[in-house]
């Protein structure tokens, strides 16, 4: 194998560039995945375009949504990995163990967490390597791909594992219920069309009337019964209402970060419905909250997944039944990497993938 690999690098706020560094070292409890193709999430845009600084500092590998072959690994790393294997990793490099999120199977909301190219090196490059620590505390951590989903479809398994995990988990979807999601991103079209797959009696999908029918048109494919628009809230309260018989919505999925949204969201449900918020954006709120009080709404927290999320997301793939694909527009190499992100950054894109290998 080689010595050095190419890789896409921040090297500081607003400068990237590929660059040739060493290929990590494989200790005796280590994985190392040949990345054969990545996916660019919203979150690497959030580093790219320079509102948010890696947390382990730069110089940083970016990317964290992957998907690869095993080329290496230590001799006291289970069986159940072996050279060879088609995987695609859930990006947790690093976790303390020992706090209430660890202990519990929520790994992801360790606030010791290190993550694929925002805690530590990331997979927009030739290789990355899953250390064993992480193995031992998240046995999960990597997952076999199933023979039907290709390399250019498994990065894409992360967002939709969050959105399962917002929809079902979290939200508690029952077949019959009306959802409405916010925002036509990855997060909120993975999240409507689980609810779809949940047996949703509508998927309502909240977005701004300047979106692009392009993805609304995708939405639609990936299961969205209806649109309604924020800046039209009346009518969207009047729609929700006209949908489930004047009661309100059951489930709300926040995607979008814009308080308004939030607002409006919870507006739609009815008495004890729940909200679960995924979105990240730490503006204040200029409202109130005892809509949460008077009218019993559960306001939830989101963060990531956990290997239950991961586990029938790849379930619900493997028996053919998730649409992974219909949110892709581009596919890039890793030398057009800066292009792929610069078109994320421009809303030119919906999702990106970068192939890195054949
Ligand atoms: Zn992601
Ligand atoms: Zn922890």
């Amino acid at each position: 194998m080689k010595d050095t690999m190419r890789a896409f690098v921040a090297v500081e706020r607003g400068r990237y560039e590929l660059r040739e560094v060493p290929v990590p070292q494989v200790g005796d409890d280590d994985i190392l995945i040949q990345v054969k193709a990545a996916a660019i999430c919203g979150s690497d845009v959030h580093v790219y375009d320079g509102h948010m600084d890696p947390l382990c500092g730069y110089p940083v590998i970016m990317g964290h949504e992957n998907a690869g072959v095993i080329v290496a690994k230590g001799r006291n790393v289970p069986e159940r990995w072996q050279v060879g294997d088609r995987v695609t990793s859930e990006n947790t490099i690093d976790t303390c163990g020992t706090c209430y999120a660890c202990i519990t199977g929520d790994y992801v909301a360790c606030e010791s967490r290190r993550g694929m190219g925002i805690g530590a090196d990331g997979c927009l490059a030739e290789y990355v390597l899953i250390p064993g620590k992480i193995l031992r505390q998240v046995p999960d951590v990597i997952f076999h791909i199933p023979d039907n989903v290709s390399f250019e479809e498994a990065p894409l398994m992360e967002p939709a594992a969050n959105g399962y995990k917002a929809v079902f988990q979290e939200g508690r979807l029952m077949a019959g219920e009306t959802a409405v999601v916010s925002g036509a991103g990855a997060l909120g079209l993975y999240s409507a069309h689980m609810a779809a797959l949940g047996g949703a009696a509508h998927v309502v999908l909240l977005v701004r009337k300047s979106t692009d029918p392009a993805k609304l048109e995708m939405a639609r494919k990936m299961g969205v019964t209806d649109v309604i628009y924020s800046d039209d809230p009346d009518a969207a309260l009047a729609k929700v209402a006209g949908l489930t018989g004047g009661f309100g919505a059951d489930l709300f999925v926040e995607t979008t970060g814009v308080p308004a949204v939030l607002q409006l969201g919870m507006r739609a449900l009815h008495v004890k419905g729940r909200a679960v918020r995924i979105a990240i954006n730490d503006a204040p709120y200029g409202f109130g909250l005892d809509d949460i009080t008077l009218r019993s709404i559960e306001l939830i927290g989101h963060m990531g997944y956990n290997t239950i999320s991961w586990r029938n997301t790849i379930n619900l793939a493997r028996a053919g039944k998730l649409d992974l694909t219909s949110i892709v527009t581009h596919t890039v190499s890793l030398d057009e990497c800066a292009h792929g992100f610069n078109m994320m950054v421009s809303r030119e894109a919906g999702k990106v993938i970068v192939k890195i290998a054949d």
